[in-house]
Protein backbone atom coordinates (compact mmCIF):
# COMPACT_ATOMS: atom_id res chain seq x y z
CA UNK A 1 0.00 0.00 0.00
CA UNK A 2 1.26 3.30 -0.72
CA UNK A 3 2.59 5.73 2.05
CA UNK A 4 -0.53 7.99 1.27
CA UNK A 5 -2.79 5.01 2.53
CA UNK A 6 -4.48 4.78 -0.92
CA UNK A 7 -4.38 2.06 -3.47
CA UNK A 8 -3.67 1.85 -7.58
CA UNK A 9 -6.35 0.16 -9.25
CA UNK A 10 -6.87 -1.17 -12.63
CA UNK A 11 -10.30 0.49 -13.73
CA UNK A 12 -11.32 -2.29 -16.53
CA UNK A 13 -14.52 -1.43 -19.32
CA UNK A 14 -16.66 -4.62 -19.42
CA UNK A 15 -17.77 -5.52 -23.30
CA UNK A 16 -14.73 -6.10 -25.52
CA UNK A 17 -12.34 -6.13 -22.57
CA UNK A 18 -13.43 -8.84 -20.52
CA UNK A 19 -16.36 -10.05 -22.56
CA UNK A 20 -16.58 -10.24 -26.06
CA UNK A 21 -17.88 -6.83 -27.98
CA UNK A 22 -21.48 -7.82 -28.53
CA UNK A 23 -20.85 -5.67 -32.28
CA UNK A 24 -22.02 -1.71 -33.04
CA UNK A 25 -25.59 -1.08 -31.81
CA UNK A 26 -25.50 -4.61 -30.12
CA UNK A 27 -25.98 -5.24 -26.52
CA UNK A 28 -25.51 -7.64 -23.94
CA UNK A 29 -28.87 -8.34 -22.23
CA UNK A 30 -28.30 -11.11 -20.42
CA UNK A 31 -25.64 -14.00 -19.33
CA UNK A 32 -26.74 -16.18 -22.70
CA UNK A 33 -24.85 -12.96 -24.62
CA UNK A 34 -21.99 -13.29 -22.01
CA UNK A 35 -18.90 -14.84 -23.50
CA UNK A 36 -15.64 -14.22 -21.90
CA UNK A 37 -12.50 -13.31 -23.93
CA UNK A 38 -9.58 -15.41 -23.28
CA UNK A 39 -7.23 -16.04 -19.84
CA UNK A 40 -9.31 -13.29 -18.11
CA UNK A 41 -9.29 -14.91 -15.00
CA UNK A 42 -5.11 -15.22 -14.94
CA UNK A 43 -5.28 -11.90 -15.99
CA UNK A 44 -6.71 -10.61 -12.95
CA UNK A 45 -4.80 -12.57 -11.04
CA UNK A 46 -1.35 -11.51 -12.00
CA UNK A 47 -2.90 -7.54 -11.16
CA UNK A 48 -4.20 -8.66 -8.07
CA UNK A 49 -0.97 -9.85 -6.65
CA UNK A 50 0.70 -6.68 -7.94
CA UNK A 51 -1.52 -5.06 -5.58
CA UNK A 52 -4.40 -3.31 -8.14
CA UNK A 53 -7.72 -2.80 -6.74
CA UNK A 54 -9.73 -4.35 -10.21
CA UNK A 55 -12.81 -2.30 -10.49
CA UNK A 56 -15.55 -2.80 -13.33
CA UNK A 57 -16.41 0.99 -15.16
CA UNK A 58 -19.15 0.35 -17.92
CA UNK A 59 -22.16 2.20 -19.87
CA UNK A 60 -24.93 -0.05 -20.09
CA UNK A 61 -27.30 1.73 -22.33
CA UNK A 62 -29.12 -1.15 -23.14
CA UNK A 63 -31.49 -0.54 -19.43
CA UNK A 64 -31.71 3.31 -20.66
CA UNK A 65 -33.05 2.17 -24.31
CA UNK A 66 -35.40 -0.58 -22.65
CA UNK A 67 -33.79 -3.53 -23.87
CA UNK A 68 -33.05 -5.01 -20.33
CA UNK A 69 -33.91 -4.14 -16.78
CA UNK A 70 -31.74 -3.24 -14.11
CA UNK A 71 -32.21 -7.27 -12.45
CA UNK A 72 -30.87 -8.00 -15.92
CA UNK A 73 -27.64 -6.56 -15.77
CA UNK A 74 -27.09 -7.14 -12.12
CA UNK A 75 -27.95 -11.02 -13.12
CA UNK A 76 -25.30 -10.59 -16.13
CA UNK A 77 -22.68 -8.86 -13.27
CA UNK A 78 -23.66 -11.81 -10.69
CA UNK A 79 -23.07 -14.67 -12.66
CA UNK A 80 -20.02 -12.73 -14.29
CA UNK A 81 -18.48 -12.55 -10.56
CA UNK A 82 -19.16 -16.40 -9.55
CA UNK A 83 -17.82 -17.40 -12.84
CA UNK A 84 -14.30 -15.15 -11.96
CA UNK A 85 -14.57 -16.91 -8.07
CA UNK A 86 -11.52 -15.74 -6.26
CA UNK A 87 -10.54 -13.41 -8.97
CA UNK A 88 -14.29 -11.64 -8.77
CA UNK A 89 -13.50 -7.99 -9.02
CA UNK A 90 -13.39 -5.45 -6.31
CA UNK A 91 -15.64 -2.96 -7.56
CA UNK A 92 -18.68 -2.61 -10.74
CA UNK A 93 -19.70 0.58 -11.59
CA UNK A 94 -21.78 1.23 -14.62
CA UNK A 95 -24.20 3.77 -16.19
CA UNK A 96 -27.59 2.26 -17.54
CA UNK A 97 -28.85 5.86 -18.52
CA UNK A 98 -29.47 6.51 -22.16
CA UNK A 99 -27.12 8.34 -23.60
CA UNK A 100 -30.03 11.33 -24.36
CA UNK A 101 -30.59 11.20 -20.91
CA UNK A 102 -27.72 13.66 -19.91
CA UNK A 103 -26.85 12.14 -16.99
CA UNK A 104 -23.70 13.10 -15.11
CA UNK A 105 -22.35 9.69 -15.19
CA UNK A 106 -21.62 8.05 -18.60
CA UNK A 107 -18.38 7.77 -19.76
CA UNK A 108 -16.66 9.88 -20.90
CA UNK A 109 -17.40 10.99 -17.73
CA UNK A 110 -15.09 10.52 -15.16
CA UNK A 111 -18.03 10.15 -12.26
CA UNK A 112 -17.51 6.04 -11.97
CA UNK A 113 -14.06 6.55 -11.99
CA UNK A 114 -14.40 8.72 -8.90
CA UNK A 115 -17.44 7.10 -7.03
CA UNK A 116 -14.86 4.31 -7.12
CA UNK A 117 -11.93 6.22 -6.08
CA UNK A 118 -13.69 7.11 -3.16
CA UNK A 119 -15.62 3.98 -2.63
CA UNK A 120 -11.90 1.83 -2.48
CA UNK A 121 -9.54 4.69 -1.19
CA UNK A 122 -7.65 4.54 -5.08
CA UNK A 123 -4.60 6.58 -6.05
CA UNK A 124 -5.65 7.68 -9.40
CA UNK A 125 -2.24 9.11 -10.68
CA UNK A 126 -0.83 5.82 -9.79
CA UNK A 127 -3.79 3.72 -11.40
CA UNK A 128 -4.84 2.29 -14.72
CA UNK A 129 -7.68 2.50 -17.29
CA UNK A 130 -8.10 -1.01 -20.41
CA UNK A 131 -10.41 0.06 -22.90
CA UNK A 132 -11.66 -0.79 -25.86
CA UNK A 133 -13.05 2.83 -27.07
CA UNK A 134 -12.18 6.53 -27.21
CA UNK A 135 -14.49 6.99 -24.46
CA UNK A 136 -12.87 4.54 -22.31
CA UNK A 137 -9.28 6.54 -23.03
CA UNK A 138 -11.12 9.68 -22.73
CA UNK A 139 -12.30 8.96 -19.32
CA UNK A 140 -9.22 7.35 -17.69
CA UNK A 141 -7.08 10.14 -18.92
CA UNK A 142 -9.78 12.75 -17.41
CA UNK A 143 -9.42 11.04 -14.10
CA UNK A 144 -5.56 11.11 -14.45
CA UNK A 145 -4.98 7.03 -14.95
CA UNK A 146 -2.62 5.98 -17.47
CA UNK A 147 -4.65 4.48 -20.09
CA UNK A 148 -4.52 1.59 -22.26
CA UNK A 149 -6.18 1.33 -25.74
CA UNK A 150 -7.35 -2.82 -26.02
CA UNK A 151 -8.32 -3.92 -29.36
CA UNK A 152 -7.93 -7.12 -31.02
CA UNK A 153 -8.46 -5.92 -34.42
CA UNK A 154 -7.09 -2.54 -34.51
CA UNK A 155 -8.85 -0.28 -36.46
CA UNK A 156 -8.03 1.24 -39.67
CA UNK A 157 -8.53 4.85 -38.16
CA UNK A 158 -6.18 4.04 -35.43
CA UNK A 159 -4.05 7.03 -36.71
CA UNK A 160 -6.97 9.13 -36.22
CA UNK A 161 -7.63 7.50 -32.84
CA UNK A 162 -4.31 7.54 -31.41
CA UNK A 163 -4.26 11.20 -32.55
CA UNK A 164 -7.45 12.08 -31.03
CA UNK A 165 -7.39 10.28 -27.57
CA UNK A 166 -3.73 9.75 -27.51
CA UNK A 167 -3.66 6.01 -25.09
CA UNK A 168 -0.28 5.64 -23.51
CA UNK A 169 -0.58 2.27 -25.03
CA UNK A 170 -1.74 -0.40 -27.17
CA UNK A 171 -2.66 -3.62 -26.18
CA UNK A 172 -4.18 -6.41 -28.63
CA UNK A 173 -5.44 -8.57 -25.87
CA UNK A 174 -6.06 -8.30 -21.74
CA UNK A 175 -2.93 -10.01 -21.18
CA UNK A 176 -0.54 -8.10 -23.33
CA UNK A 177 -2.66 -4.88 -21.31
CA UNK A 178 -1.14 -6.69 -17.95
CA UNK A 179 1.98 -7.30 -19.58
CA UNK A 180 2.09 -3.68 -19.94
CA UNK A 181 1.53 -2.65 -16.68
CA UNK A 182 3.51 -4.66 -14.95
CA UNK A 183 6.99 -4.37 -16.41
CA UNK A 184 6.74 -0.98 -14.94
MG1 LIG B 1 -16.01 -1.51 -24.56
ZN1 LIG C 1 -25.42 7.62 -16.39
Amino acid sequence: MATNGLQPAVFLDRDGVINRFPGEGQFVVSWDGFEFMPEVRPSLKRLRSAGYVLVLVTNQSGVGRGLMDLDDLHEIHEKMQAELGSEALDGIFYCPHHPDDGCDCRKPSTVMIQRAAEAHGIDLPKSFLVGDSGRDIEMGRAAGCTTILCRQNLPPSIASMQKRYQPHAFAKTLPEAVDWILQG
